[in-house]
């Protein structure tokens, strides 16, 4: 596999404290890679890190195979770009002068791609308006119009829809999906909020303390989450009787879990409508049914140990 973006024991402290204790990360040519991990797991130090803002202690990294203390990552990172905190945007100018700032500053020689930025942001109608009076999801779509200058082909967004509402929301994700769809741009995106990247992310980097916890692709993920039927019965001993009988899986017998005084849980491929008349022929009432299954943030909280929040 072909990777934009490789980390290796990445080492990072700030005074005694060590924000990053060996981090280890691959990002997927062609990705949208979620980095997870809770407040002050070390996320935006990374980010920081290959940005080059800041540099490591100790191990390295490579962005398209070239190191980060190679004289060349320069004009490498000139294919990336990057809203890390804060958008980079100059607040008293407008949406279209600060791409025409940033063109300049990148020594792009003509402004011709411009227009097409602000159109694929969503920002071409803004007219005077200046960037200080633009709603949250404005800003932060100019800012990702500021990092889309000189065409990168990797983009790192840190937190990019914290604090937004729920239609700046989308309107962010649908931006994202659509330059990963129809221009092919890698994303490193680290979120706390774990519903909203699960519907964007391929790969997703769960990390802790400064260390990788795991690295899954969104198949993978898929498939580990074990699907299930809830049923909402009457009688939960007359339910575990009946699929103790039925043993018609292509594994063997039925496999299910009680989960309340209620609700069972039935796992792997059952013919509901066998199952739904065996258990009316044992006198228990189904309430409803209905098809689960596991979201990322219990597979995070179970990957972290249970209890804890991104
Ligand atoms: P959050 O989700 O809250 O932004 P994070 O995962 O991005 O957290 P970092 O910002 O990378 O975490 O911080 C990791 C740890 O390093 C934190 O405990 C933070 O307090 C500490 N830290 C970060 N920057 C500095 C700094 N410049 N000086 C001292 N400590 C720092």
């Amino acid at each position: 596999m072909e990777y934009c973006l490789e980390t290796h024991d990445l080492c990072k402290s700030y005074g005694r404290f060590k924000a990053l204790s060996g981090l280890t990360l691959h990002v997927p040519k062609g990705a949208i890679y979620g980095l997870v991990g809770r407040n002050g797991a070390g996320k935006t130090t990374l980010l920081r890190l290959i940005c080059g803002l800041q540099r490591p202690d100790s191990g390295h990294y490579t962005i398209y195979g070239v190191d980060g203390s190679d004289r060349n990552i320069g004009s490498i990172r000139r294919r990336m770009g990057a809203v890390v905190e804060t958008p980079a945007f100059c607040r008293d100018m407008t949406a279209r002068d600060n791409l025409v700032l940033q063109y300049k500053a990148l020594g792009l020689p003509s402004y011709d791609g411009i227009d097409e930025i602000l159109r694929m942001v969503g920002l071409s109608d803004t007219g005077q308006k200046k960037a200080k009076h633009f709603s949250l999801g404005m800003k932060q779509r100019l800012g990702i119009a500021v990092a889309l200058c000189g065409h990168p082909d990797f983009i790192v967004l840190d937190e990019p829809v914290n604090g937004m509402d729920p239609e700046g929301i989308v309107e962010i994700r649908e931006l994202i999906l659509r330059l990963n769809r129809e221009q092919q741009i890698t994303f490193l995106i680290s979120s706390h909020i774990l519903e909203e990247l699960s519907k964007l992310a391929t790969h997703y980097g769960f990390i802790d303390s400064g260390v990788t916890v795991k690295e899954i692709s969104a198949r993978e993920w898929e498939a580990s989450c074990r699907q299930c039927i809830r049923l909402t019965v009457s009688d939960t001993k007359a339910v575990c009787c009946a699929l103790d009988g039925m043993g018609e899986t292509p594994g063997g017998k039925v496999e299910y879990a009680v989960v309340s005084d209620s609700e069972v849980d039935v796992f792997g491929e059952v013919n509901i409508t066998r199952l739904v008349v065996t258990l009316q022929k044992s006198g228990c009432e189904v309430l409803s049914l209905h098809e689960r299954s596991e979201s990322l943030e219990n597979y995070y909280i179970n990957l972290m140990g249970g209890g804890n929040h991104a």
